[in-house]
């Protein structure tokens, strides 16, 4: 079979300014992670290293370069799934790591459980040996200032306008030559969440979903409205009865029209085909194309040859 790999680095009004890192962020993980996957990777392994290249690059809300929250901390989520079994790993609220994927993925193998959070999810880690890291590899200059900037401001809000606040969580939907299918999301949330907030992204069927009979998806954006359409689940339900395309307009038309949310997804069908949609003005994505070998995107529109 031939496998396929998509993966996106959020979805909102990503300015010009910030364009060209997320394309590249989102191309590196894609060409990086491939040829891999040609070689006979595992779905399951190539989300995670695909997922753990976004959350080291400091371009998104991922890992490094995460977002602070209302307390001036980073808070992480994640989630890992393998199609072929429904198996899935999460952790919600973890502070000092850098590949919050891996622990979910840690939790998914050498746990009864299916979702660690906070304090609990941190024990467990460092028992494993699993590396701890000081906030200061996690922050960034743009985040701190940007934090400053919001701390006080009675009018921020991640809810309304919802576009133009920042939101680039990394995801990633692989199939591989077995016609195994798995999917992964990590983020730190949105900018100045209350402490403990959980978002969509760490939650199955809504931050992601895969199975092999119905497909795998990874969804960012306005989290609030994300789960509560459970856009990932939703959008592989759709492919039973539409054309790829078709359903991930029809999962963000639902998104839009049931609760006002705004995102983006990519997906892959048990079939083998993409599908990408998303109702913000920009979703920075990337996939590896047959032909044309790496396609990057900043919308649905424009996916063009990343050769930079
Ligand atoms: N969905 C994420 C959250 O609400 C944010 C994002 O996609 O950037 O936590």
């Amino acid at each position: 079979m031939q496998p396929l790999l998509i993966v996106h680095g959020g979805a909102w009004n990503i300015p010009p300014k910030l364009q060209a890192a997320h394309l590249r962020g989102c191309a590196q993980a894609v060409r990086r992670v491939y040829p891999l996957l040609q070689e006979g990777l595992p779905a399951l392994d190539a989300v995670e290293q695909a997922v753990n290249i976004l959350e080291e690059d400091p371009t998104f809300d991922a890992g490094r370069g995460a977002f602070l929250n209302a307390r001036g901390e980073i808070e992480l989520d994640a989630i890992i799934m393998d199609g072929r079994t429904l198996q899935f790993g999460a952790v919600a609220a973890v502070q000092n790591i850098l590949h919050p994927v891996s622990a979910a993925r840690l939790i998914m193998e050498k746990t009864e459980h299916c979702f660690l959070v906070g304090k609990g999810a941190q024990e467990f880690l460092w028992a494993q040996g699993f590396p701890e890291v000081p906030p200061e590899t996690l922050l960034t200059e743009r985040e701190l200032a940007f934090y400053r900037q919001i701390r006080e401001d009675p009018h921020f809000t991640t809810r309304r306008p919802f576009d133009p606040s920042p939101q680039d969580t990394v995801g990633a939907v692989a199939l591989d030559r077995e016609g195994n299918l798995a999917a992964a999301t990590s983020t730190g949330g949105t900018p100045r969440k209350m402490p403990g907030r959980v978002g969509d992204s760490p939650l199955p069927g809504a931050g992601a979903w895969a199975d092999n009979q119905h497909g795998a998806a990874s969804a960012t954006g306005w989290g609030e409205a994300i789960m509560q359409v459970l856009l990932s689940r939703t959008v592989c339900d759709l492919f039973a009865t539409q054309t790829p395309r078709k359903a991930a307009r029809q999962a963000i038309e639902i998104l839009h029209t049931r609760v006002n949310g705004r995102g983006g997804l990519i997906a892959i069908t048990p079939d083998g085909e993409y599908a990408f949609h998303h109702n913000t003005r920009k979703m920075a994505f990337a996939l590896y194309h047959p032909e044309k070998g790496v396609l990057a995107g900043i919308d649905q529109e424009h996916l063009t040859r990343f050769s930079g």
